[in-house]
């Protein structure tokens, strides 16, 4: 076979490659590897290749093979990305490129969209001949599967969620074991990830359970799927409540999504831009990375691109994907919370990490931030009907036991009932370490609101043992899991145990005493995570909206874990990086608003942080103007009370003269 110089490969036209280039051929990449490649493979290369074409000195290794980045050995979308994504990384870290790296990467930005750009124009119009679509005949051999059938039966007889879910691992089994299936286009389709699985499993294994508009689940699954239709006067008027549903969605469910991303953009939009270099901050926040068992799913993935100080080394390190022995550690990281950039309105790019090379210099940096997170929520509120599957949930039911001991408070907590502590029977309660794994890092005086309760514990069980005046010991066992809900301590309770302490038992479990802890006050919640994207965008909003204060009115949330609680949030469902989020929470902090300035909080003693309505209604004038309450704050004195309004552009446009003459003090009658 010819051997081609990878290189050479720039000397033909994509379209002259397209339509003459018909030999399979080994291929010599320039980290000396020799690939025997099929010509489609070559051709997609030269493709590809395109992206680099105004950065030379980058060799061409063998990685950037599409066939790398194919997902269960099929093309899928995602494989081009993948692609560029692993040059772009490669370019980035090529010690021997000496030109400025964020320079090449708006080069490089512009190669790949043309790249793509020929693949579309080029490729797509000449495969039109051999397109596949899908045919009814792909879905009725494979729901036609003996074994598939019989596990529908199955959930016919049983109505219960464990058949629900078999029937679902038997379709999964038949289409990627069964050779019969090999070339089936829907088979094909699931294998490769271009069609979401959850539809596939409606389409032909069972319906699985539905709920009402009100989220209430109905008490019978529909256990049919639509390829063998809806047949009986119930599965019709259940899947009909559930339709309606996403109409509800689409309409008011969107609107309340949408406005609150408006609010968060208004906000956001003071950080202006992103800035080269290092500020020299040597402030961090400690950060727990949650591994699967924590979280049910690590923070790597959601942490890459921030610099972490790696104690060995003492210098700042970039977090990438192959860093999972990070996981169940406390790591000092690097956020734009703790940038010390002069220009308070910016943030440098070794405090946002490595994802600034995908921020241009003239992004608004704070506005891009906030949208990437309520864009996600929107898009999956939309989603909600093709994302969810059969419907799962749980609520606190309290067990004989617990009874004995608890009450259920706001229906998500549990709290002791009058008259069981503070009598004569000593009461303590067992927790394992893997339930309360935080706990040990709770130093007495510690300030506790600066914790997430939920990166301190995540209780599946807990134990109350009591002893009489005779000593007699007795032991109960309380479940709190409930689905995939764990509970966690409340911020009284974590309070409780700074001040109270605690002794581990012989089996290393923490035990607590109970002695000085009141009646009817919360001590384990049950945060609510459920499949819920309305749920989740609620809540997410309520987290800046509604934040919890003291007397004062002074929010008992701190930057640091008002950030830990929103990355738990969105990304218990989503994926969003820390290094937005920091910049959105970052835009939430002000300077001294005891003294009218409602700027950002960088530099500032008295810096903390404030609401949505505060926020707005002080900081930008040509925010409040665009905001709701135009009315109130047009004609309200309130528009000019602020003493140190931020300069926005905008600003300047609305800003009346009265506003102006009282900043230089020359006003007179
Ligand atoms: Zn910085």
């Amino acid at each position: 076979m010819v051997k081609i110089p990878v290189r050479n490969l720039f000397r033909v036209k994509t379209k002259e490659m397209l339509l003459g280039f018909k030999t399979d051929s080994v291929v010599v990449f320039e980290d000396n590897i020799e690939l025997a490649l099929s010509h489609r493979e070559i051709i997609m290369l030269r493709y590809v290749l395109e992206a680099l074409r105004s950065l030379p000195e980058l060799p061409i290794v063998s990685k950037y093979v599409l066939r790398n980045y194919y997902s269960n050995g099929i093309y899928v979308s995602k494989s081009i990305n993948k692609c560029f994504e692993s040059m772009i990384t490669d370019m980035v870290k090529d010690q021997n490129i000496n030109r400025d790296k964020r320079r090449i990467v708006v080069d490089m930005y512009r190669d790949m969209y043309t790249s793509i750009n020929l693949i579309y124009n080029e490729v797509l119009y000449e495969l039109l001949d051999y397109a596949t679509t899908l045919s009814i005949l792909d879905f009725t051999e494979i729901q036609s599967d003996p074994d598939l059938l019989a596990s529908i039966e199955k959930v016919k007889k049983e109505m219960t969620k464990e058949s629900i879910d078999k029937s679902y691992e038997v379709l999964d089994y038949i289409i990627k074991n069964k050779p019969e299936y090999a070339n089936n286009t829907i088979a094909r389709a699931y294998i490769s990830g271009t069609v979401n699985p959850n539809q596939v499993r409606q389409m032909l294994a069972v319906r699985g359970f539905v709920t009402e508009i009100d989220s209430r689940i109905f008490k019978y699954p529909i256990a049919t799927s639509f390829t063998l239709g809806l047949y009986n006067i119930y599965d019709l008027a259940i899947e009909s409540r559930s339709g309606a549903k996403a109409l509800f969605l689409s309409n008011k469910a969107i609107q309340e999504a949408e406005y609150f991303a408006r609010e968060m953009q208004l906000i956001t939009m003071v950080v202006r831009s992103i800035v080269q270099g290092d500020c020299g901050s040597t402030e961090t926040i400690n950060w727990l990375v949650r591994d699967a068992s924590m979280a049910g799913k690590s923070d790597i993935p959601n942490l890459v691109g921030s610099y972490y100080l790696n104690e060995e080394t003492g210098k700042f390190e970039a977090i990438t994907l192959n860093h999972t022995h990070l996981e169940g550690k406390v790591i000092k990281l690097r956020t734009a919370l703790s940038c010390k950039y002069k220009d308070k309105d910016k943030v440098c790019t070794t405090c946002y990490g490595e994802l600034s090379y995908g921020v241009h210099d003239h992004t608004g940096l704070g506005h891009s931030s906030s949208t990437n997170m309520t864009a996600k929520v929107s898009q999956s509120i939309l989603s909600t009907k093709h994302l969810v599957g059969s419907a799962s949930s749980g609520s606190i039911v309290l067990t004989d036991t617990a009874k004995k001991f608890f009450m259920v408070k706001n229906k998500d907590s549990y709290a002791f009932r009058a008259n069981i502590l503070g009598g004569k029977m000593k009461i303590k309660l067992l927790v394992d370490q893997k339930s309360g794994f935080g706990i040990k890092d709770i130093k007495p005086g510690d300030d506790v609101r600066k914790l997430n309760p939920l990166r301190v514990s995540r209780v599946s069980m807990f134990a109350i043992v009591t002893e009489d005046i005779k000593g007699n010991v007795e032991y109960y066992p309380i479940t709190v899991k409930t689905a995939d809900r764990y509970g966690a301590f409340t911020y009284e309770f974590l309070e409780y145990i700074s001040n109270k302490g605690y002794t581990l038992d012989d089996n290393d479990r923490y035990v607590i005493d109970l002695d000085d802890w009141k009646s009817g006050v919360s001590f384990i919640t049950l945060p609510q995570v459920e499949f819920n994207f309305l749920a989740l965008s609620k809540a997410i909003k309520s987290e800046f909206k509604y934040m919890e204060q003291d007397s004062k009115g002074i929010p008992l949330e701190t930057p640091e874990s008002l950030l830990q609680k929103v990355f738990d949030l969105i990304n218990s469902k989503l994926d969003v990086n820390i290094a937005l989020l920091a910049v959105t929470i970052y835009a939430f902090t002000v300077a001294d608003p005891e003294n009218g300035d409602y700027s950002l909080g960088r530099f500032s003693k008295k810096a903390r942080l404030a609401r949505i309505e505060d926020i707005i209604s002080h900081r930008s004038l040509g925010a409040g103007y665009a905001w709701e309450k135009v009315m109130d704050r047009i004609l309200s004195p309130i528009s000019f009370e602020s003493k140190h309004p931020v300069s926005h552009p905008l600003d300047v446009m609305v800003k009346p003269n009265e506003v102006i003459l009282n900043k230089y003090k020359t006003f007179k009658w």
